[in-house]
């Protein structure tokens, strides 16, 4: 499913950090503070045109459009066959999607599909993604498999700005950190002398699950996300907007920059404004497609 990058795409993969090793999280030198998230974009779709022209020999059609974007044809000849217009009517990518749009045909714009790996925000911010049920997929990060000892935690941009609530926040995290750590080594004990006959890694399952129960929201994780292109919009006008949480907000903006980058034609109506509570925010012309 994955293209070589166009030079114009915007991708963070290649600093991507080798992952934690087993069950643990990487103990490298990393800041224990995470200030900003991390938006990599790691699958986009092709297009086998081969296949699409035999499709069209065989119905007497004949189609080409303007966009290099595999998304956009599809999402474009997805519509076309619904009303057979191939070879009619509006003759770029960007007027026939502005078509379907304006008209609110979505579910053309579910076959464009983009998958994006995000590290580096809150289980707050991660509880309120994950809300988003249509057309999207998720795999997150397991506390009950992955030690949250050695865990970073996002600091709420309302605080990166202020120094003195900073460090009393910073100081109810340290807690929090040494508390899970102390309570896990002493669950894991228990479990342990409770049943023998377990297996280490159950043990080990057990004493996280129970032990992060106190982790704070602000614990940073990682989640795959893939979503058509539909339910990216849906996400992006109500998380880009003033009225959303600032993290997640933050995101969506991010989100929206890269989309933007990625297929012109679905996300033209997608701006990125500042707004006046001095933070970027998302608008969308088109509502709720
Ligand atoms: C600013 C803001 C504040 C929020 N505050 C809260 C809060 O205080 N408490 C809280 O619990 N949530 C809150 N939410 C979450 C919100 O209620 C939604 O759960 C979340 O935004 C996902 O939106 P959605 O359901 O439209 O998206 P999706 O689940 O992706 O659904 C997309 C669309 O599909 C349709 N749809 C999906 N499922 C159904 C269904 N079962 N029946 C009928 N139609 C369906 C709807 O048209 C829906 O808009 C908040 C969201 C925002 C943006």
């Amino acid at each position: 499913m994955l293209l070589p990058l166009r030079r114009d795409q915007t991708t963070m993969s290649e600093v991507l950090t080798p992952s934690a090793s087993g069950a643990n999280r990487a103990s490298s030198a990393k800041d224990p503070y995470v200030t900003k998230a991390k938006v990599y974009l790691v699958g986009r779709q092709t297009l086998d045109r081969e296949a699409l022209d035999r499709f069209l020999a065989d119905e007497g059609a004949q189609f080409s459009t303007d966009t290099p974007v595999a998304a956009e044809v599809l999402a474009e000849t997805a519509g076309r066959v619904c009303y057979m217009s191939f070879g009619k009517g509006r003759k770029s990518n960007r007027e026939y999607v502005e078509n379907i749009l304006q008209s609110k045909h979505g579910s053309v714009l579910e076959h464009a599909v983009w998958c994006f790996l995000i590290a580096g925000v809150s289980r707050s911010l991660t509880h309120e993604l994950v809300r988003h049920r249509a057309g999207f997929g998720f795999s997150q990060l397991s506390q009950r498999y992955v030690d949250e000892g050695e865990a970073q935690y996002v600091v709420p941009p309302l605080y990166q700005e202020n120094e003195k609530l900073r460090a009393q926040w910073q100081q109810a995290i340290d807690a929090a950190r040494k508390a899970y750590r102390e309570l896990a080594e002493a669950t894991a004990a228990y479990v342990q002398e409770k049943h023998p006959e377990m297996a280490s890694r159950d043990r080990r399952k057990w004493a996280r699950q129970a032990a992060r129960s106190i982790l704070p929201n602000a614990c940073e994780t990682k989640i795959f996300v893939t979503a058509n292109s539909r339910a990216w919009r849906h996400f992006l006008e109500l998380r880009g907007s003033p009225h959303a949480e600032t993290e997640i907000r933050l995101l969506a903006v991010e989100i929206g920059r890269v989309l933007r980058n990625e297929s012109p034609s679905i996300f033209q109506d997608i701006e990125i404004y500042d707004e006046s509570d001095g933070l970027p925010a998302v608008r969308v012309s088109h509502s709720k497609v």
